[in-house]
């Protein structure tokens, strides 16, 4: 079988798909004849990415989720009735702030989208993984801030290399299972919302710090993504997978 062709007929349920990263993530997937479940807040964005995704011949559907309401967590789960394969938990937000002057409040609300969410959503799945009984693939979507820091944003570094470790103890526990769990750490990539971000001074000064002086695409992430994802990363488990450019290894 080819790279990724055992991804056709399954299903996969991402998170915050209702723009950005997330909504790539379900059309690569969608690309590879995945079921996916494109689950956020905002259901009027939901359901146009759906129609997006139905135009281009994939398979898609829309699920109401608040990622840090257990509540809603159950309930998009409960109203899920196909067999779960694959869960990008990709919902997350920055908090921008320094330190000394973050509420707590905004503090944690951080942890709490970036991972709390990702336990609740991790947990569910992973107790429907195991109760259909041929594993799954559960991917984190971390950042390069799990594993280094900058300025302002604290809340957000701490979150993800929290989220990276969470990633680690929960395949240790569920490998048993077959369940997968990975963490994909994305170095600086251009989206929508941080476009005008590095068109400033400040924003140029941050790319010149990547080794290979720009910033990564959102399709550079789709090899590693779908990697994760299917069987051609079938012995991968607990991994911290970093996709940066090189960010990572920048001379000190
Ligand atoms: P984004 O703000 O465009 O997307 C985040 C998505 O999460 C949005 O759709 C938002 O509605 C959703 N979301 C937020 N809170 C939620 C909640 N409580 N419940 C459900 N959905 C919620 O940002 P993005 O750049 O697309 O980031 C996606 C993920 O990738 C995040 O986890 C982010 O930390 C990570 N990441 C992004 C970059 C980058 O350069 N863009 C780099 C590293 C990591």
């Amino acid at each position: 079988m080819a790279l990724f062709e055992d991804l056709a007929g399954k299903t996969a349920i991402v998170t915050g798909a209702s723009g950005g990263l997330g909504l790539h993530f379900a059309e690569a997937l969608a690309k590879r004849k995945v079921h996916v479940m494109l689950a956020a807040r905002s259901r009027d964005k939901l359901d146009s990415a759906v129609q997006e995704i139905r135009s281009q011949g994939g398979s898609a559907e829309a699920i109401d989720l608040d990622v840090t309401r257990a509540d809603s967590v159950a309930e998009a789960f409960a109203a899920i009735r196909r067999n779960i394969d694959i869960v990008v938990n990709n919902a997350g937000i920055s908090g921008g702030a320094a330190a000394i002057d973050q509420s707590e409040a905004d503090f944690n609300a951080v942890i709490a989208t970036n991972l709390n969410g990702v336990f609740l959503v991790a947990k569910a799945a992973a107790q429907r993984m195991k109760a259909q009984g041929n594993g799954g693939s559960i991917v984190n979507i971390a950042s390069i801030l799990g594993l280094r820091v900058a300025g302002n944003l604290s809340a957000y570094a701490a979150s993800k290399a929290a989220a990276i470790q969470l990633t680690k103890s929960m395949a240790l526990e569920w490998a048993r299972y077959g369940i997968r769990v990975n963490a994909l750490c994305p170095g600086y990539i251009e989206t929508p919302i941080n476009q005008d971000f590095f068109q400033t001074e400040a924003g140029k000064a941050l790319v010149n710090r990547i080794p290979t002086r720009r910033l990564g695409m959102a399709e550079e992430l789709d090899g590693p993504l779908l990697l994760l994802c299917s069987n051609a990363g079938s012995y991968m488990t607990g991994s911290a997978l970093v996709v940066d450019g090189g960010h990572l290894v920048s001379s000190l």
